[in-house]
Formats: C-alpha cells, structure tokens, sequence
C-alpha cells in the first residue's frame, strides 16, 4: 500500500472509532462471506437465478441478481414475486423455484476459488487469527466445496450458512451468529470481508469494521453508499495489503 492508501484506511479507522464509542480494532477473526469472496461463483449464481425465474414467468436480470446477493434465496424470490404479484409467494412455489436454482447452479462447471483468498487464510493462521464463514448461502454442494479447497480453514462450528439463520443478510443476524461462532467476540474484535451491498449492510449493522473486495461488475460506489468501511478492488488486492493493514490497525490500537 502507498502512503495515501494507509491514509485512507486509517481515516476509516478513526471514522469507525469515532461511530463506535471509540473502539479501535483488537483483531481476532475476520468473517468472510462466500460466494464472490471465496468463490468466484457469482457469474454462475447470476445465470442461475436469471433463468430460473424466466421459466417461472418473472423477470429477474442478472445485473439485479448482482443487487440482490447475500440475501437468502427465500427473500429473493419473494420480492421479485412481491413486485409482480403484490402479494407474498406461496411457500411451495418458494422451495421448488430455489430446488431449480440450486440444480442448474450444481449443473454448471465447478466455480473457481478466488485467486488470492488461499494466501490471505494462510497469513492469518499464521498470526493466529481465526477465519469464520458467514454466508447466505444453501448451495449444499458448495458449503461441502470449501472444507475439502481450503484445508484446515473451516469446519462446521465456525461457519454460518443459510441453515443457521431466521432473517439472513442485510439483517445484522449472521454477522452477530459469526461473532459468536468465532469464540464470543465483540464487534470491535473481527472485520467483515464482503463482495456485496446487501453483506456490507449487514457487517455495518452488526457494529463490525467492513472491508469490501469488489470481485463483480457493480462500481465501488454502491459498496461505499452502502456503508463499507474500506473497498478494495480484488481479493489478491486484500491479500497484498494484508499486512500494512494489519500494522495500520496495531498503530491505532496501541495509540489509544
Ligand atoms: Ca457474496
């Protein structure tokens, strides 16, 4: 990172602290979402989703599907139902349009983890830090995916999947089950890794510091406007500025 890029990340820093009684950040576990952080998966969930919902005669493009990612499929499918229909989808048509979804998702190529998300794990290992998965997603095959491609990274008691949740992203409610996964930490103890507007929401609804990686096609404006703390374009990027951001972070904390 240049001096200006620690600049800024400091100022969100001190801008966080300020929101937030003042708490610097004493890290812990870092929370990270899946699907465009670490998969790159989206463009498969977004064709998915698009084609799906055509075939039940509602209109869904893949540029909104990028708008709607993080929440549950459940919440999605409900409001482009809602939008047409003025009333909530039947409960059955919900489960089978998601079942659908789910296996055209399953019947595309494998998606590829994200470049850089491996080497980001490694190096918080290394310091000791604990990973935990928060996501919205119910995509069994995938949540079987990342135990066997990131060894040793996850396991059940520190991920929280759509199974977990009742209200799912933006709701607070993952991010919250995510801090209690990670060991009963406070807000000011982890930092979120979301790609999404709808993941931003809900890490800066939980009180946790936000980075976003904008792994899609939306600009890093809409990730800014929905309140991440930090943007950055890519996961590698991430992994390269890990740790002067780490060193920014200790900087600050020890200067409170
Ligand atoms: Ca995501």
């Amino acid at each position: 990172m240049n001096n200006e890029e620690t600049g800024r990340f400091r100022a969100a820093l001190r801008r966080y602290a300020g929101a937030h009684g003042g708490a610097c950040i004493r890290l812990k576990a870092v929370l990270f979402d899946m699907d465009g952080v670490m998969y790159n998966s989206m463009p498969y969930h977004t064709a998915a989703w698009h084609t799906v919902m055509e075939r039940h005669g509602l209109h869904l493009s893949r540029g909104e599907a990028y708008l709607h990612e993080g929440r549950t499929g459940a919440a999605t499918i409900n409001i482009v139902y809602r939008r047409q229909n003025g009333k909530d989808a039947p409960q059955e048509l919900i489960e089978s349009i998601y079942a659908e979804k789910c296996g055209i998702f399953s019947s595309f190529p494998e998606p590829d983890a994200m470049p850089g998300a491996w080497e980001l794990l490694q190096q918080l290992r290394a310091e000791g830090i604990v990973p935990v998965l928060v996501t919205g997603s119910g995509q069994k095959t995938m949540l079987k995916r990342i135990l066997a491609d990131y060894p040793g990274m996850f396991d059940s008691a520190h991920m929280v999947t759509a199974f977990d949740v009742k209200y799912g992203k933006p709701h607070p409610e993952p991010y919250l089950m995510g801090l209690v996964k990670a060991g009963g930490l406070q807000p000011n103890e982890a930092v979120v890794v979301e790609n999404a507007p709808i993941g931003v929401e809900a890490g800066v609804a939980a009180g946790v510091f936000t980075i976003a990686v904008n792994t899609g096609p939306l600009e890093a404006r809409v990730l800014r406007e929905a309140g991440a703390d930090y943007v950055l374009p890519s996961m590698p990027a991430l992994c390269e500025a890990w740790k002067s951001l780490r060193q920014t972070m200790e900087e600050e904390r020890c200067a409170r």
